[in-house]
């Protein structure tokens, strides 16, 4: 027997994710979570939010992304971090738990895999006796595009 496919309602997760966290679904939320969900390395400045979110809905100023966000880190849907820069940085919660590797040239991001502090856990562990918890590990370096350049 073939079953149709239920098309599915865009931006379900976007909803569920107001709707867990007890805001109001407005679209100008629902957008701001969209495209942090689509960004391709997960954490944009509230720039770069407002760049890709202004010719997507006229109801957007700057100043409703800003709010926008505020709103979700509040309540936890975002997460923001700030990194070493002035600029603080923002990536959906609730990702697979992780630490951030800056580029002190471009202020890039990129990720830290928990499972890279494994041996730190252990170690501290170890000589310490210290049972590691929440830990939030920013690294500064030089990404691998920086290095190119002179
Ligand atoms: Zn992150
Ligand atoms: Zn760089």
């Amino acid at each position: 027997m073939r079953v149709a496919a239920e098309p599915t309602p865009r931006s379900s997760t976007s909803t569920n994710l107001l709707q867990a966290a007890g805001l109001r679904v407005t679209p100008q939320r629902r957008l701001v979570i969209e495209v942090l969900a689509q960004a391709a390395d997960r954490h944009l400045t509230a720039e770069d939010v407002w760049t890709a979110v202004r010719d997507r809905y006229d109801g957007f100023n700057r100043s409703t992304v800003y709010r926008v966000l505020e709103q979700l880190a509040d309540a936890h849907v975002v997460t923001m971090h700030r990194l070493g820069g002035s600029v603080a940085q923002f990536e959906l919660a609730g990702v697979a738990p992780h630490h951030h590797l800056v580029c002190v040239r471009c202020r890039r991001v990129a990720e830290l895999l928990d499972a890279d502090l494994s041996v730190l856990r252990r170690r501290v562990l170890a000589r310490e006796r210290f049972v590691v918890g929440g830990v939030s590990v920013t690294i500064e370096g030089v990404c691998d595009r920086c290095q190119g350049r002179g």
